[in-house]
C-alpha cells in the first residue's frame, strides 16, 4: 500500500499543516498528515504485539518532532527509500555519520534494546517512523535479533533505529495464516531433553527437529541429567541422530559432562535453546556462564507475569561472545502450520527414499510401492524415526482444524 495524498481543499487543514511543520508554508504538509493519520489508525488493529508496541513507538516519536508529520518530512521519506531489499524489509539509504550498529536484545516497555558493537552497551531505541512506515504491511518491522543501524541521542544511552540489515534466518510461527517472526538471524537451535524427570522422549525431539528442518536452521541435540541413568542405555538414541546426521550432545549439570563441550558451541553464535520444561534448559546455560543467572524452572514458571513476558524474545549475551536465545514462547512452539503430507521432507533421512515410492503423494502410512517403508524394512531408516513420523502425522491432522493457541506468539 502506498502513502495516498488526500486533497483537502478547506483552510483548517492548511492552518495545521502550516502549525505541524514549524510554520513552512508547505501546501502539501496538511494532505500528508491526513494521509499519515489513516495509515496509524489502520495499523492500529489488535494484531500483534511488536507491530502494536511499533505503532505506540511510532506514535510517540511523532508526537515529539512535530516534523515528522509535515509534508516535507514525508517527502524526504520518499526520497530516502532506495530499492535494495525487498517489501517485507526495505532499505533505506541514510546518512551513517555517529550511527552505531548493533543488535535488538528485546523489547522495553514500548522501546526495544538494541546492543551496541561498537561500546557493548545496551541502547533504549525507538524506531524511525519511516521504518514503520515502509514495512507497514509485516507484522515483523522489526525483531529481536535484528541487525540494526541506530543512532544515539542524548546522553541516556538511548537512540533511533535508522535501519534494519536483512535477516539471515527467521524462527517463527505461523498464527491465523499469518507468519509471526519469534527471532531472527538464530545460527543454531539447540534441541534440549532429559534421560528422566522428565523422561526422554524421542518424539518430542523429532518434533523440534523438524522445525529447525522447517526453518533451515542447524539443529544440536543436547540429552541433560545424564547423571540420573546409566550412560549405556542413551547409547542407542545418540546413534540414532547421529546416523541421521545431528550432532547429539550429552550433558550433566551435576557431574559436568559435556558442560565445555556445550560452552565451545555456544560461543560467537547466536543460538536458541528449546526443550520441554524442566529439562534443564536454564541450569544447563547457568553452568555454561555463570554470570547469566537465569531463573530456574521452578521459579520462572511462577513469575511469569501474564502475557507480554511470556511473548516477548529476549536475547542474553554469552561471556563467550554468543547469545542465546531462551524465553518461553520459543522454548515450545509447535508445528501449528504444517501440513501433514509436508511433514515427511523434513525428517532428513527419508529424503532419499521419497521418490522411489510409486505415488506421488505417497503418505509412506499405508501405499504399496513405498520407498520409504521399505527404507525402514532394510534398516537404512532407523524405525524409531518412522514411528515418530507417523505420530506426527496422526497428531497434526486433528490439530490443525483447531484453532492455533495464542498462549505463544
Ligand atoms: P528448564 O525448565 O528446562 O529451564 O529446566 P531448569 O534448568 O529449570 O531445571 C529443572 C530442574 O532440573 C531443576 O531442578 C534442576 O536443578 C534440574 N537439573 C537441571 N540439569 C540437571 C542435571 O544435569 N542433572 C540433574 N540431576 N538435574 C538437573
Ligand atoms: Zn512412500
Amino acid at each position: 500500500m502506498e502513502i495516498e495524498l488526500f486533497q483537502f481543499p478547506g483552510s483548517e487543514h492548511q492552518q495545521m499543516g502550516k502549525r505541524r511543520s514549524g510554520g513552512k508554508k508547505q501546501s502539501r504538509g496538511n494532505k500528508v498528515r491526513v494521509a499519515l493519520r489513516r495509515n496509524r489508525q489502520s495499523r492500529a488493529r489488535p494484531q500483534n504485539l511488536t507491530r502494536d508496541m511499533l505503532t505506540d513507538a511510532v506514535s510517540a516519536e511523532d508526537a515529539e518532532t512535530g516534523e515528522r508529520l509535515s509534508g516535507k518530512g514525508s517527502l524526504s521519506r520518499r526520497r530516502t527509500i532506495v530499492t535494495a531489499g525487498d517489501a517485507e524489509q526495505p532499505v533505506r539509504d541514510i546518512d551513517l555519520a555517529g550511527c552505531h550498529a548493533g543488535r535488538v536484545v528485546s523489547f522495553v516497555g514500548l522501546n526495544c534494546l538494541v546492543h551496541s558493537d561498537q561500546d557493548n552497551r545496551n541502547y533504549e531505541c525507538t524506531v524511525r517512523g519511516v521504518l514503520r512506515t515502509m514495512a507497514r504491511e509485516s507484522r515483523n518491522a522489526i525483531v529481536t535479533g535484528d541487525r540494526v543501524i541506530f543512532r544515539p541521542q542524548g546522553d541516556v544511552h538511548q537512540g533511533v533505529i535508522e535501519q534494519i540489515e536483512p535477516r539471515q534466518t527467521v524462527l517463527s510461527r505461523q498464527s491465523q495464516g499469518r507468519e509471526h517472526i519469534l527471532v531472527s538471524n538464530i545460527d543454531q537451535i539447540l534441541i534440549v531433553a532429559s534421560t528422566a524427570s522428565p523422561e526422554l522422549k524421542t518424539n518430542l525431539i523429532d518434533r523440534y527437529l523438524v522445525n529447525a528442518e522447517v526453518h533451515e536452521i542447524p539443529a544440536i541435540i543436547c540429552i541433560n541429567k545424564t547423571d540420573l541413568v546409566n550412560i549405556v542405555t542413551l547409547q542407542n538414541t545418540a546413534a540414532v541422530y547421529s546416523r541421521v546426521g545431528y550432532q547429539v550432545l550429552l550433558t550433566s549439570m551435576v557431574d559436568g559432562r559435556g558442560i565445555d563441550q556445550l560452552r565451545r558451541l555456544l560461543a560467537g553464535r547466536k543460538s536458541v535453546v528449546s526443550g520441554q520444561s524442566g529439562v534443564g534448559k536454564s541450569s544447563l546455560l547457568n553452568t555454561v556462564d555463570p554470570g547469566l543467572n537465569l531463573d530456574t524452572s521452578a521459579v520462572s514458571e511462577g513469575s511469569q507475569k501474564g502475557r507480554h513476558t511470556t511473548r516477548r524474545a529476549r536475547l542474553v549475551r554469552l561471556r563467550s561472545g554468543g547469545w542465546v536465545a531462551d524465553t518461553p514462547g520459543i522454548r515450545q512452539f509447535e508445528l501449528w502450520d504444517l501440513a501433514p503430507g509436508e511433514i515427511d521432507g523434513y525428517f532428513i533421512e527419508f529424503r532419499s527414499f521419497i521418490p522411489y515410492c510409486r505415488f506421488p503423494d505417497c503418505s509412506h502410512i499405508h501405499e504399496s510401492g513405498c520407498g520409504v517403508k521399505d527404507a525402514v524394512d532394510t534398516g537404512l531408516i532407523e524405525r524409531v524415526r518412522y514411528e515418530s513420523y507417523l505420530r506426527m502425522r496422526d497428531e497434526d491432522a486433528p490439530h490443525r482444524t483447531a484453532a492455533p493457541p495464542e498462549t505463544l506468539p
